[in-house]
Formats: C-alpha cells, structure tokens, sequence
C-alpha cells in the first residue's frame, strides 16, 4: 500500500486575476505532480483556495469601490475558472474566508500560545493625531529606509518589495490627508522565531533530497531568526481569540500567519464535506503521510521555516517542548518544492507595467495543455526562465502537433484505413520489440522523475518515446507493405501499443489530450479527469455560499503502467490533437498580448 500524499498548493491571492507566471510557479507542476502520484496507486489530497485578508485587498477594494468581502468573492470566483480551466486536480479549492478556516487558525494559534511560542511585545504604531484613531500601515507612506524610494507604504515598498514597518519610514505622512502620524506604543503577538532554531536545525539537516536552493536558502536564515508579528492593525483578518484582543476590532491575525494554516483548514473542510470528519488526519497525522508544497520562490521561508515552526509549536515539538494541541501531532512537510520565476525580458510580469499575460486570455485562445507542456518542459523549474511566444509556437508546433499530434493521427489512421480496428499482431521484428521495450522502460524512468519533481526531465524522457515511434514508423513504412498485411497489422499494433504508453506517460502533463488519445484509440469513460466547480454552503456560516472546484479523481481510469492495447476495438477516423499555431505569432504575439520593448 503506497503511503498517502498531500499535495498542499500555494494560495492564490485574490486581489485580481492570475497570470500564467503564478500558475508555472504553483499550479502547474502541483497538477502533474499529484497526477502521476495518484496514477501510481496513492492516496492523494491535493488542496489549496484563495487568500482573501490583508491589506492589498482592502486597497484593492478602495479602487474597485467594493468592500473587501465583495472584492474577494469577486476574485475568488475569477481565480477558481481560470485553475479549472487549466485542468488542475484540487479535492478542494476553497479560500480563507469561510467559517471553518477561521476555527481551524484560531485553534492551531491555541494550540501554539499554550506551548508558550506566542510572546506579546509592545512596538510602535501609529494614529492620527487628529482623530485619535489607529492608522493601518497602509494608510501611511513615506520614503523606504531600504532603497529610498519615496512612495513606500508603510507595510511594504513597492519599488524594492521589501516588508516595512510603519515606524521605519522616512518622512511619514497619512494617505488619507496628509499629517504627520503620531507613533505610540501598541501591544502585537510576535511568533517566538528564536524558540525554534534547534528544532528547525534538526528538520532541516534530514532534508538532503530537497532542491540544492531551496535547503540552501532556508539554512541561510537558521542564524538569524528573529520573532514575528502575527498580529496587525488592520480590520480585515481573522480575531485573536483570546480574552482582551478578541474584541478589538483593529487587532487581526496578520494575513501570512492565517494563509499558511489554509493547508491545514482546507483539508479540515475536506473532509467534513466528505461525510468523515477525521478523513483528513490519514494525510497529517499518519507518520507514513507525505506533504508536498509547492510554491514560487519568493514563498520559500513561508514554507520551508516559519509553517514547520507553527506545526511544531502545536505538536509542542519546539526548543520549549510543550503538549500536542487538538489537531494532535501534524506531519512537517517532506519536500518543500519551489520554482523560480516565468519572466518576460527578463523581468518579472507586472500588472503595474503592463507586462503581464494573463491565464484566462491565454486558455481562450490556446487551451490548458499547450500551456502545461509548455511550463512543463520550459519553465522555471530551476531558473528564471523568459516566456517568449516564439519559443511558445515552437513546441507547439513542432513538438506537440508535429511530433506528438502526428504519431497519433498517422498510427490510428492507417490503422483505421486499413483494418478498421486495433489489428492482431503475428511474428515481431527485433525492431517492434526494440521499440515497445524502451515505451515500456520508460515508465520507471518518467516515474521516478516526477516523484522528484523533475518536470523537465519527465517531459523529455516521455517525449523520447514519441519520436522514437515516429522513428520507427518512418523506418518500417507500413504504408509500403501492401503485399504483406501481416507485417503491416503487426507494424501498426506496436505504433498503436506505443501510443497508448506515450498517451499514459505524458497524462500528467496533458490530461486534456490524453482524455482524446484515450477515445480516438477506442477508449471509452473518463481516462483522466477533471475538476469540477460546484457551489457549496459555507459550513459554519449557513447564510454563504461559495464555489469550491472538486473532482471525483478515484474514478479515472488512467494508471502508470503499460497494458497491452485491446486488438479487434474498432477505430475512427481521428481528428487533429492539436491545432498548429501561426508562425509570425512567435514575432507578434497575439493581439491582447502585452507589447514589451
Ligand atoms: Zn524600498
């Protein structure tokens, strides 16, 4: 029995569409990843939403003229599409504003504060001298102490990206009109960092299997670990649920320490909608259960740090010691997996310079999987990569409809032509055995590049098998064999076996095409499957309601190994797998596409 995988995804934030440099970093390789873990017979609870608190909403919902609550529900709902669309396989995409996230991050926060890693500090925060009133950090701008930037806010500088403090900033002055604020001392819940620079030494020293960049970076930070605000002055978050905070309407959790623990509440939220309560522990507290997470690198200290030390300061496994709290003792992760950046010349896509392509203009006028292969085999899995629509068009063309599109179209043709079913083989050549050997080879090769999230180098290996058959086809030329059927039908059923293996290995990665490969080779019912979004009742605040995507996953029939393709199931003419693109794309781009000098 393979051990269960928990594959907790990167939260999308919800102050606008995405675009497809966010989806290469998380959602991508999480959905080709937990494909082939479940096409291999494991258990697999692959989780994620939307992130809805903090401050860029509420100025994003200034701008829009909504309320925070409505600017979220907006996005979530637009976020949601775009990640069905792209076909990934979530049980649960859900976000941070329903009732059972709240509970779960005000109960893992008990949990932690009993253990006594949650230390109160007093540091200083502003209020209007006029009023009296609080001013969130938002509110306030002024020059960045880092790069002197004069338009810094006083949570984060937009220019150099770095986090502020209000009290740092260079000539402060209010947004909203113009004074002076007054600083004064205010009461914040610091995560005592420090607590857990043993524990995390420990954690990290067993992690020698992670990317050499991510166990780099994270071990970088070991010496220098400071505590944490996980509280703000801001009215949109999550209440501390504790007494003399909890009724302070402008003391909220910070959105980082509530976005973090969305791994947790979303596969509460699982399985309470599955009908079994508990479901969720067999992929946390099973010492057997794996956890994958995957991210954009500028995640990584979220992930690969401060979430194992919240996990462990529930378990009260920290330099402290202390007791599990009522989720019991939660697994850390196994692998935290990052990506570099997608950039366009060589720039990160930016909304505010207009260098940004966004997923929904992309699947409309492209689809998922070209999109998928593309970020599979090119994207920045190790590196920052640039995103060039030449490069785009390219393997497009020449790899998914050329070569892949192609070997599919020419073996099920000619076989439908000439047999009108998957034909009976007699005597093998060398050469026909040669070929099903490597598809069949491949299947451990693949595999055990894709445990180790190695996209790139699975895409490739699987693609090898593709244009060794189109190899093969051209060698053998059964369109030639006319006066020996035999040798043709056995010709055709090995390029019809090696499709079906190519179809399966590369499943993963196309799950839209596969599901068309399936049919056009006979195939009938649901090879691989796909998301579906339904709109649920929140289940503690019964007068919300949301759309979560969802799928019935355990019902595909799709699995990692070669099965020897069914003679006499009768064929069809098949139609093109993919549509090739205009080359002089590659210069332009499509009209929408952002123009960059
Ligand atoms: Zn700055």
């Amino acid at each position: 029995m393979s051990a269960p995988v928990l594959t907790a995804v990167a939260w999308p934030y919800a102050n606008g569409p995405r675009h497809i440099g966010h989806v290469s970093g998380f959602g991508v390789p999480s959905d080709v990843f937990s494909r082939y873990m479940r096409m291999s017979g494991n258990r697999v609870l692959m989780v994620s939403g939307t992130d809805e608190h903090g401050t860029p909403i509420s100025v994003q919902a200034d701008q829009e003229g909504l309320t925070t609550r409505e600017l979220a529900d907006k996005y979530n709902r637009v976020i949601a599409e775009d990640l069905q669309g792209l076909g990934l396989s979530y049980d649960l995409f859900t976000r941070t504003t329903t009732g059972n996230h709240y509970k779960v991050v005000q109960e893992l926060f008990l949990g932690m504060w009993r253990n006594g890693y949650i230390v109160p500090k007093t540091q200083m925060g502003a209020i209007s001298p006029s009023t009296g009133r609080t001013l969130p950090d938002r509110y306030i701008e002024g020059t960045c102490p880092i790069c002197g930037y004069d338009g810094a806010r006083g949570d984060q500088c937009d220019n150099c990206g770095n986090q502020l403090d209000p009290a740092d900033l260079k000539n402060p002055r209010s947004r909203i009109n113009g004074e002076v604020p007054k600083f004064i001392e205010t009461e914040h819940l610091f995560l005592d960092l420090p607590a857990f620079a043993e524990s995390l030494g420990g954690y990290l020293s067993g992690r020698t299997d992670w990317r050499p960049n991510v166990l780099k970076f994270s071990q970088n930070l070991l010496g220098d670990l400071r505590p944490r605000a996980i509280t703000r002055d801001l009215d949109w978050g999550i209440p501390v649920p504790l007494d003399g905070w909890r009724d302070q309407p402008m003391k909220r959790f910070y959105v980082w320490f509530d976005a973090v623990i969305g791994y947790l509440s979303a596969s509460v939220e699982w399985a309470r909608r599955s009908g079994n309560d508990d479901a969720w522990k067999e992929f946390w507290t099973d010492p057997s259960a794996q956890g994958y997470y995957f991210m954009g690198k500028d995640n990584i200290v979220f992930h690969s740090l401060i979430w194992p030390s919240l996990l462990m300061g529930q378990n009260g496994t920290g330099d402290k010691g202390g007791v599990p709290g009522s989720f019991g003792t939660l697994n850390l992760p196994t692998e935290v997996v990052s990506s570099e950046f997608l950039t366009m010349s060589g720039s990160k896509f930016s909304t505010s310079r207009g260098t940004v392509i966004y997923v929904r203009d992309f699947l409309r006028d492209f689809g998922p999987d070209a999109l998928r292969y593309f970020i599979s085999v090119a994207g920045p899995e190790n590196q920052d990569t640039d995103f060039t629509w030449d490069e785009f068009v390219r393997r497009t063309n020449f790899e998914l409809a050329n070569e892949w599109g192609n070997l599919v179209n020419r073996s099920v043709s000619m076989a439908h032509k000439n047999v009108g079913s998957v034909p009976r083989p007699t005597a093998p050549t060398a050469a026909d055995e040669e070929l099903k050997a490597l598809s069949r080879a491949a299947f451990e090769t693949v595999g055990a590049n894709l445990r180790r999230s190695r996209f790139k180098l699975a895409s490739s290996e699987a693609m090898r098998v593709v244009t060794a058959a189109n190899r093969y086809l051209s060698e053998q030329e059964p369109w030639k064999v006319k006066d020996d059927p035999d040798r043709r039908d056995t010709i055709l059923h090995t390029a019809l076996q090696v499709v079906q293996d190519a179809n399966t290995l590369l499943t993963p990665f196309l799950p839209h095409s596969a599901q068309k490969v399936h049919e056009a080779l006979g195939g009938t019912g649901v090879w691989a499957a796909q998301p579906q979004m339904i709109e649920v009742t929140d289940l503690d605040e019964t007068d919300r309601k949301y759309p979560i995507l969802t799928g019935d996953y355990a019902g595909e029939q799709a699995s990692w190994q070669s099965t020897p393709i069914e003679v006499g199931r009768p064929l069809e003419k098949p139609s093109p797998l993919f549509t090739k693109l205009d080359p002089e794309l590659g210069e332009t781009g499509p009209e929408w596409a952002p123009i960059v000098k």
